[in-house]
């Protein structure tokens, strides 16, 4: 079985300021010691990108976009691309997160093109996927997961997607204060996994990573990340705060 190195990525959505995202950044570089086995990636909002790259600079800590649109260029007033994104010094860029589902009605044709994007330019995708509360309660989850699934990787060879990133985020735990049973995420993250092995082939199954989203705080880290198929966490809120954040990369301590 392939080791897969584990992730803790930070999404700090709308959040701060350029002043405020530099002082985060320093702070999480600051508390860094000790986290040489995980990967760490943060994503700040896109006005942040280039006084955050500067700041973590050489240090372990990886960049990450919240979003791009899959033209390279053109007018569309408002919108960023791939190739900006990597000549602001990101190497991952979040695709398909939940709320630019809902707020922003990004289809899952729309994420798809975003994704093809995003590897043609050089960007690994961290690709969102998740079911509402009344879609798992009325037991659609897996079939909610396998539509996401197919749709946003249509098209894409075994090349292209590797080394990609599955965030599975249960629309309902985020931001909520909800996170899933150790139960439940790790039926998804098995169930994804074995997704990817008839998608794709048994060899990228095991190496792709696939991450755990819904209200990761410290106190819950070590339990979800201890799971077989969990192989790391993108954190909303509780990354906003450096302390907080660490603890949360610092979870095996
Ligand atoms: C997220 O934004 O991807 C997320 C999981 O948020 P939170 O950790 O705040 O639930």
């Amino acid at each position: 079985m392939t080791a897969r190195r584990p992730m803790i990525a930070g999404n700090w959505k709308m959040y701060k300021t350029c002043a405020e995202a530099e002082e985060t950044a320093r702070g999480i570089v600051e508390l860094l010691h000790g986290s040489e086995e995980t990967d760490i990636m943060i994503a700040p909002p896109s006005t942040a990108l280039v006084p955050v790259s500067r700041i973590i600079g050489d240090t372990p800590v990886d960049l990450g976009a919240q979003n791009l649109f899959w033209e390279n260029q053109g007018a569309y007033t408002g919108e960023v691309s791939a190739p900006m994104l990597i000549s602001a010094g990101c190497r991952y860029v979040i695709i398909g997160h939940s709320e630019r589902r809902q707020y922003f009605g990004e289809t899952d044709q729309d994420v798809n093109k975003k994704i093809r994007a995003a590897i043609a330019a050089g960007l690994v995708p961290v690709f969102c996927i998740g079911e509402t509360e009344s879609e798992r309660d009325s037991e659609k989850t897996f079939s909610v997961l396998d539509k996401q699934l197919e749709k946003g990787l249509e098209g894409l060879s075994e090349e292209q997607f590797r080394p990609g990133l599955i965030a599975y985020e249960p629309v309902w735990a985020i931001g909520t204060g909800k996170t899933a049973t150790p139960q439940q995420a790790q039926d998804v993250h098995a169930y994804i996994r074995t997704f990817l092995k008839k998608r794709f082939s048994p060899e990228t199954a095991e190496a792709t990573r696939i991450l755990y989203g819904g209200s990761v705080k410290p106190a819950n880290t070590a339990e979800l990340m201890a799971l077989a198929d969990v192989d790391g966490a993108l954190v909303g809120g509780a990354s906003l705060k450096p302390e907080i954040f660490a603890e949360i990369i610092h979870y095996k301590r």
